[in-house]
């Protein structure tokens, strides 16, 4: 199932070309008072959920997908944990190009952990992104996104994938230079998911995925999650065994080789195989 977020926060069924608004089916989730849960309460409730679905879709008002505002498809994320350098032609390039490395001590993943981004730097697709420090460069990451399902602590790799609620496309856009990731990474809108939530079901071989991100038309990173350092699994095993993943807390999984410099104005377009393509404009900030 493809569920997405659009407009003034509704809820959608994506089928082809057109949305079906099953805002309704959000009545299903339980009021929570003040401490709110830190983990989001769509994701932790997707099985009732995709039931709900399931029963009113049929009577659903339907829209062009084309007429829709898309948003995050995950609204409350408790944690973005990202991959650095977790593609070997990546991490090529990175050694390879002082404008990339910025001195910085560039390591192999399994040295250098994972790091957090800002949930406040989170959007959907049709939020677009508005660049700071437009004097310095700022760079496109095209990346697969795992939303996690259900509370994960210390989870085996062979289990990993029981964990995952389903996939979206993740935009890791990045100011290069030689702070911190966590701050480089994380002005808001610096973190692009959609166009939708996939669920789980839909791809049972998240280590199979053409993927690709063109800029103004012209294809800057086309690569393939099988050439991943870490897999889905291992960043499942690697993640959950320094801190409990929540429902919804996603995971991006790094960038392959191509990332280049993005400016307001331009357009790009990622695409990610079962999961569909999303457009995201540039602008300042
Ligand atoms: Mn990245």
């Amino acid at each position: 199932m493809k569920i997405c977020r659009f407009d003034d926060n509704r809820l959608g069924l994506v089928e082809g070309d057109v949305v079906r608004d099953v805002t309704v089916a959000l009545e299903i989730l339980p009021a929570h008072t003040y401490p709110f849960p830190r983990y989001d309460l769509l994701v932790a409730n997707l099985p009732a959920l995709v039931d709900r679905i399931n029963a009113l879709k049929s009577d659903a008002e339907v829209l062009p997908l084309s007429s829709v505002r898309l948003l995050s498809p995950v609204a409350n994320p408790g944690k973005v944990i990202a991959a650095p350098v977790n593609y070997q032609k990546h991490l090529k390039e990175v050694l390879d190009d002082p404008n990339l490395h910025h001195d910085n001590q560039i390591n192999h993943i399994e040295r250098a952990g994972l790091f957090l981004k800002a949930t406040s730097s989170v959007v959907g697709a049709s939020e677009g992104v508005a660049l700071r420090k437009l004097d310095r460069r700022n760079d496109h990451e095209v990346e697969l996104a795992v939303v996690i399902g259900k509370r994960a602590a210390n989870v085996s790799r062979a289990d990993a994938l029981n964990y995952v609620a389903g996939y979206c496309i993740g935009l890791d856009i990045t100011i290069r230079g030689p702070e911190e990731r966590s701050f480089r990474k994380s002005p808001d809108t610096y973190t692009v998911f959609g166009p939708w939530l996939v669920t789980a079901d839909e791809i049972t071989e998240p280590g199979k995925l053409d993927f690709s991100i063109a800029v103004n038309g012209e294809i800057r990173q086309q690569s393939n999650t099988a050439d991943l350092i870490l897999g889905v699994e291992q960043l499942i095993e690697f993640a959950s065994g320094f801190y409990t993943l929540e429902p919804g807390d996603i995971i991006i999984t790094g960038t392959p080789e191509g990332v280049a410099s993005i400016k307001p104005g331009d357009k790009m377009l990622a695409r990610m195989e079962g999961i569909g393509e999303m457009a995201v404009a540039v602008r300042a900030a």
